[in-house]
């Protein structure tokens, strides 16, 4: 197979593509943990502080205007990648794990008692299971699990049952970051909207590799970070649909998420603003609307499309090694599995010997790591970038690892 012909020269945009590493080619296979940033957003943030690097909202002078109508154009722009609707709310954050925590401790404690029930999945990335813990603690809900089966799939004929009457939250995954699989959600949104509960997605993975539009999937909160989709780290969003804003605290509290502020007492400011206390990441944010712009204009849908066909030749490529052991199920660009008799940790430090990043160890996912009975594995996933190429620089750097360990 060879990279779809349209995406070829895509891979000009990536300066760190033609870096080298360890004397070799580099081969970036570990986009699941963050992705490549393009020249756009490079530039973006670059320009920003080379030329109008000044704080926003509060100035009157030019440049702080030209700061503000960038970190708001970019807020529009988040909103349009994932068909935001103009009533819903995009909140700044520094990635998915503040947006879920924000939705946790913002939200969450105030609308979950004792008797309710907090529903995840065994696939959850530790940034969406430990918060609802905490909750449960705080609020004395219950934290149950919707089964999965030995493949980590979400088994769909028990969500009608998991989904109860006392259900106020289900929590979860939008795109397991270990397995790449995408849980049915939309008979989970169904069922959880029948049944009065609010749905928590976490989109890290989902909204960086799928179209998503959040009116044709309505969640209630829809948690990402930029720097899994060619943005920088340090930046994310927490999407609310219309309705649940009115519902949520303010989760800090400070400087520009006041309306007007008395010796004792306060008033907050509408959202988002109420919700981003502090002077926010500026250059983070104005990277994220060039990193936004950037995917869209490779078009989300021929993303997903390369990414499910390499994703393919990768899985169909490793799992044809008899001494590899494969995890979860195909269909995205995401693929765990174990050399046999290899600890996970020497397979990555193998194949960086040879300019191969891959991913080791438990993923922020240790309850599937012990549903999947292994203490890690190795994961290579990948991004529009990708071409078949790496794939078989993947695949001869483990049949090269089998012989030095054989
Ligand atoms: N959820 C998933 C599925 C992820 O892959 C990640 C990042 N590895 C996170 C949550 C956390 O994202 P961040 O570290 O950007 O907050």
């Amino acid at each position: 197979m060879s990279i779809t012909a349209e995406l070829e020269p895509k891979l000009l945009d990536f300066p760190i593509l033609s870096a080298r590493s360890r004397g070799k080619d580099f081969v970036y296979l570990d986009n699941g943990a963050t992705s490549l940033k393009p020249r756009s957003v490079i530039e973006a943030i670059t320009s920003y502080y080379t030329e109008y690097s000044v704080n926003i909202h509060r100035g009157v002078y030019e440049m702080s205007e030209r700061a503000t109508a960038e970190y708001d154009r970019s807020r529009e722009d988040v909103a349009a990648l994932i068909d935001a609707p103009t009533d819903g709310q995009v909140i700044f954050t520094s990635g998915t794990t503040e947006s879920i925590n924000m939705v946790a401790f913002s939200w969450a404690v105030g609308h979950v008692s004792s008797g309710d029930e907090i529903l995840v999945t065994l696939l959850e990335h530790h940034s969406n299971l430990v918060p609802w813990q905490q909750v449960c603690r705080a609020t004395g809900a219950e934290l149950r699990f919707l089964p999965i089966g030995p493949d980590g799939v979400v088994s769909q004929d028990r969500i009608d049952e998991a989904i109860t009457t006392k259900t106020r939250v289900v929590a979860v995954t939008g795109m397991s970051n270990v397995t790449g699989y995408v849980p049915p959600h939309h008979t989970i949104v169904a069922t959880a909207r029948e049944r009065g509960a609010a749905v928590v997605m976490d989109g890290a993975q989902f909204v960086a590799h799928r179209p998503v539009s959040v009116q044709e999937l309505p969640v209630d909160f829809l948690a990402f970070s930029a720097h899994k989709m060619c943005g920088p780290t340090g930046i994310g969003a927490l999407y609310v649909a219309p309705g649940r804003v009115a519902e949520m605290e303010p989760y800090q509290y400070g400087g520009d998420m006041i309306q007007a502020v008395h010796a004792t007492e306060s008033t907050w400011a509408p959202a988002p603003a109420r919700f981003e206390a502090g002077t926010p990441n500026i250059a983070g944010a104005i990277g994220f609307g060039a990193a936004t712009r950037y995917v869209r204009d490779v078009g989300m849908d021929a993303i997903a499309a390369h990414e499910t066909e390499l994703g393919r030749y990768l899985r169909d490529k490793v799992g044809e090694l008899d001494f590899v052991t494969l995890y979860g199920v195909p269909g995205t660009g995401i693929c765990s599995f174990n050399v046999r008799g290899v600890h996970p940790h020497d397979v990555g430090t193998g194949l960086d010997q040879l300019g191969i990043a891959v991913r080791t160890g438990f993923h922020c996912a240790q309850p599937l790591m012990e549903h999947f009975n292994v203490t890690g594995t190795v994961r290579a996933s990948l991004y529009f970038y990708n071409r078949p190429e790496d794939v078989d620089a993947l695949v001869a750097g483990l049949v090269r690892i089998r012989d030095i360990f054989a």
